[in-house]
């Protein structure tokens, strides 16, 4: 997963726009400022895409998206169709389509509920019958219990590792620069006014500061008194090693997630199967996120141990300290093997192509979930200067140019082409000057 960006510049003093982070969100941002004249440089503490963006599914879906999504993700994905047509690389963008496959009727409900709901967006989105959805993806349709399918043949994929880093390059080929291996450790501020941020390498002035840290975001926010409700849950993905044919579709199992790779395998996941790191933010925010924690109580585990005392929580320390950024240049956590081997056995059992496939490679990518799992994009009451693009919670890979343009504009005053208001951290209680004045104390 080693791709780093080709030139790594020198710090430099000054820019219109800073952005801390070079996943998807930040290195979109950085492009579509640079596109527009506007100077900025992008600081990543490890390299481009090195966590959550090289990590994921690579699925690029409008379905099964929530309502207050749906705008930006049709941006995006006209985006991504420029995108891939502008880098000079093939980054394995794929209309291929998307397929939920229905095995219970708590599945057939809420497809067609979705759909129902989804009806004025003109989407390509339809139901298929058992035989459509076993003959379109070739799976062995009486062992897994297909009693049907939702499918919106305008979906697409790209491969996450190439994607961000070729994304970063052509960035750079408007003007952006791209900082690697390079933390910011906390914000600068003037008479209130972010006007800068301060570098392991020292300080940058800046009219304005993008904050698409990932996983990271609330821990910076931490430190400068400022609250963010955003919490880490860690997911595992493997891939396979060739098999002798694959449907063009990704497609969603319960047992299994699917995705053609264009190495010839396959990425293999469970959707939503995932560990919940217990660190001090779990408790500070338990409410907010105890709708979600309920609804996937079976399919979570709960982690505690090191974690707890770990990089993610700590809170506090000075500009001229290490920052927690500075402990982990790439969060590399290990993933859940047992569970994976439980998937690929799944997988075998719904897609008879998969019978000889074996385990190529496990990762495991730790993801920033908001407690209604929608982005927090916009900016933040009591830091004037800096705009948050972070809280993806899970499918921001797809979303990411949209987010990432739609930031640039809000940072440089631009009216977005989504409305943005539907991602407003002021939808949850931030409670930021509770915690500013807990902090001058
Ligand atoms: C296993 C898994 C499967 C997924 N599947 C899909 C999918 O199929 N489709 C989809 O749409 N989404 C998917 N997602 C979600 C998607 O990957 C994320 O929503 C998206 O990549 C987040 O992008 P980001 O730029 O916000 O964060 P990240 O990619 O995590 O990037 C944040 C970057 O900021 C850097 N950083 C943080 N703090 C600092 C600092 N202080 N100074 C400098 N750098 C800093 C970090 O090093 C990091 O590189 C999945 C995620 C995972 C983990």
């Amino acid at each position: 997963m080693q791709h780093h960006s080709k030139a790594i510049y020198d710090v430099p003093k000054r820019a219109s726009v800073v952005v801390i982070g070079g996943g998807v969100a930040g290195v979109s941002a950085a492009l579509y400022l640079a596109k527009s004249g506007i100077s900025v440089v992008l600081f990543e503490k490890g390299r481009i895409a090195g966590e959550q963006s090289s990590r994921n599914w690579g699925w690029i879906r409008k379905q099964g998206r929530d309502l207050a999504e749906m705008p930006l993700m049709i941006e995006a994905e006209r985006l991504w169709r420029e995108i891939a047509a502008e880098v000079d690389e093939d980054i394995g963008y794929r209309q291929g389509g998307v397929t939920y496959l229905v095995q219970t009727e708590a599945d057939q409900n809420l497809r067609e509920g979705w759909l129902a709901k989804v009806k004025d967006f003109g989407l390509d989105s339809r139901m298929l019958t058992a035989s459509e959805a076993s003959a379109m993806l070739g799976l062995n349709a009486p062992k897994a219990n297909i009693k049907g399918a939702l499918h919106t043949p305008s979906d697409s994929y790209a491969e996450p590792p190439l994607a961000v880093p070729a994304m970063a390059r052509l960035a750079q080929r408007h003007g952006a620069q791209i900082v690697e291996a390079v933390a910011v450790r906390g914000l600068h501020r003037e008479a209130g006014r972010v006007c800068g941020v301060v570098t392991e390498r020292g300080l940058v002035r800046c009219d304005a500061v993008i904050l698409a840290g990932g996983v990271w975001s609330r821990t910076l926010l931490e430190n400068e008194g400022l609250t963010l409700p955003q919490l880490a849950i860690l997911s595992s993905v493997m891939r396979t090693t060739r098999v002798s044919q694959v449907s063009t579709s990704t497609f969603g199992a319960n047992g299994a997630s699917i995705r053609p790779r264009a190495d010839g395998g396959v990425t293999l996941a469970r959707a939503g199967a995932a560990q919940f790191d217990l660190i001090p933010a779990a408790f500070q925010h338990f409410g907010a996120f105890l709708p979600i924690l309920r609804s996937r109580w079976q399919i979570m585990k709960l982690r505690a141990g090191a974690s707890f005392f770990g990089p993610l929580g700590r809170t506090r320390w000075a500009m001229d300290q290490a920052s927690p950024f500075e402990a982990v240049r790439v969060m590399d956590p290990t993933p859940d093997t047992s569970l994976l081997k439980d998937v690929l056995g799944a997988a075998q059992k719904l897609y008879p192509h998969l019978a000889g496939a074996r385990m190529a490679e496990s990762w495991g990518g730790m993801i920033d979930v908001t407690p209604d799992e929608i982005p927090i994009i916009g900016p933040v009451a009591g830091a004037p200067g800096l705009i948050l693009a972070t809280g993806l919670s899970g499918h921001g890979f797809g979303l990411g140019p949209g987010i990432g343009r739609m930031a640039a504009d809000l940072a440089t005053g631009v009216r977005p082409q989504s409305d943005p208001s539907l991602f407003s951290n002021t939808r949850f209680d931030l409670k930021s000057s509770a915690l500013a004045s807990k902090a001058a104390l």
